[in-house]
């Protein structure tokens, strides 16, 4: 039997080439020919007003923090099962998290909790497009604008995923990207701020220049730039921009190959997963999903960790996660508790992913499969 990795970074076409390239422009650090070229296809293939490479999607989730003016003692409404970085980057400007349930099928933030946790002082919603698959948009942008409320979607999950045909991502003033190793698209450590807001599009590239009007001097707007606000340095070097456009280039195959895995898994583990009692991923009619990662809920923790375990002793690397933010020590610290969010409670210790990258090819796909299949419960 060969080892099944759980993840496995790779190279899909003109990642060295491209990299190459950009040590020929004399230009490696952020905002060089590569970086432009990945704004112009994010904002051309999604649809967007303005997209800016961040170092990561922390970073982005950072400077929509920032853009949105979050101050001690403002509450952003947040789904308790996501990861940590959802929650930190408002909490690190003094924000209150208000954690809301996820809907136990897509594990998207359950809107029809909304209404009833929005206070005076709810400056943002972040909703989280759990697995690639669209939360409830239509639902979440008529409460936030009837109640005056940002929406930034964490999208770090959801590039080219659709609710209702029109792109995640395009749906909040902002939203944020992801491009880490384990995400569809990668340069490593990556990520990009969506700006559909246009009004927060010139602050963004401040923030995201150290506070500095730069962006304008470089396009001769201003003759000669200055300290003009608060921000830190988000811009990746254009190496990395380089490898991420390369990616960015095989959009098509990568997604196709990712459809096919995840196809794969689905067909052939529902017949074991219906008369076992296990619930594989529910993606509505209305949403195309971005087939970011294929996970499966066990009936209980012992026989999710048991599964893990079996997986482990075949050389077969599987994983679980996001703990309840509202159990964890932080989330403890701001009055949280045991039986304040019951179906994360519930899902966070049932659920595992399986093995899902770029070329996982069939033959270790079928390795997965067969092991899984033959799991005694
Ligand atoms: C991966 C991830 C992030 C963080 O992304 P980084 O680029 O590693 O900062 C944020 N939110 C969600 C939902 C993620 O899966």
């Amino acid at each position: 039997m060969i080892k099944v990795d759980f993840n496995r970074p790779i190279t899909v076409g003109n990642e060295f080439e491209y990299m190459r390239q950009a040590m020929q422009n004399v230009h490696i650090s952020g905002d060089g020919a590569f970086t432009k070229k990945c704004h112009a296809f994010l904002e051309s293939e999604l649809g967007v007003n303005k997209a800016l490479l961040t170092t990561s999607c922390t970073h982005a989730l950072e400077m929509s923090a920032i853009l949105l003016d979050i101050k001690p003692g403002d509450e952003v409404i947040i789904p308790d099962f996501t990861f940590v970085s959802t929650v930190n980057a408002f909490v690190l400007r003094g924000a209150k998290p208000v954690f809301v349930d996820v809907h136990p099928d897509t594990l998207n933030l359950d809107e029809s909790k909304l209404e009833s946790v929005i206070t005076p002082r709810t400056k943002a919603i972040v909703p989280v497009h759990y697995a690639g698959v669209g939360c409830e948009m239509d639902v979440i942008m008529e409460i936030a604008n009837r109640h005056k409320i940002a929406v930034v979607e964490d999208n770090a999950h959801g590039l080219f995923g659709k609710y209702k045909g029109k792109y995640l991502g395009t749906f909040g003033a902002l939203a944020t990207q992801s491009f880490h190793e384990t995400k569809n698209f990668s340069c490593g450590e990556g990520g990009a701020l969506l700006i559909n807001d246009p009004f927060l599009a010139e602050r963004a590239e401040i923030i995201r220049e150290k506070g500095t009007n730069r962006s304008r001097f470089f396009r001769g707007q201003v003759d000669k730039y200055t300290w003009v606000d608060i921000g830190s340095s988000y811009l990746p070097s254009d190496l990395l921009a380089a490898f991420l456009f390369a990616q960015f280039e095989q959009r098509e195959k990568i997604q196709s190959h990712r459809k096919n895995v995840w196809n794969m898994y689905n067909a052939a583990l529902k017949g074991w997963a219906e008369k076992n009692g296990v619930q594989l991923p529910v993606v509505p009619e209305d949403r195309e999903q971005a087939y970011h990662m294929f996970y499966m809920l066990l009936p209980n923790l012992d026989l999710r960790q048991k599964l893990i375990m079996y997986l482990r002793e075949r050389d077969i690397y599987s994983v679980f996660h996001y703990l309840p933010l509202h159990l964890s020590d932080m989330g403890q610290s701001f009055g949280y508790q045991a039986g304040d969010c019951s179906v994360t409670e519930r899902v966070s210790d049932q659920l595992i992913r399986l093995p899902f990258y770029n070329d996982l090819s069939s033959a270790d796909q079928e390795q997965v499969i067969d092991a899984i299949t033959e799991f005694n419960f």
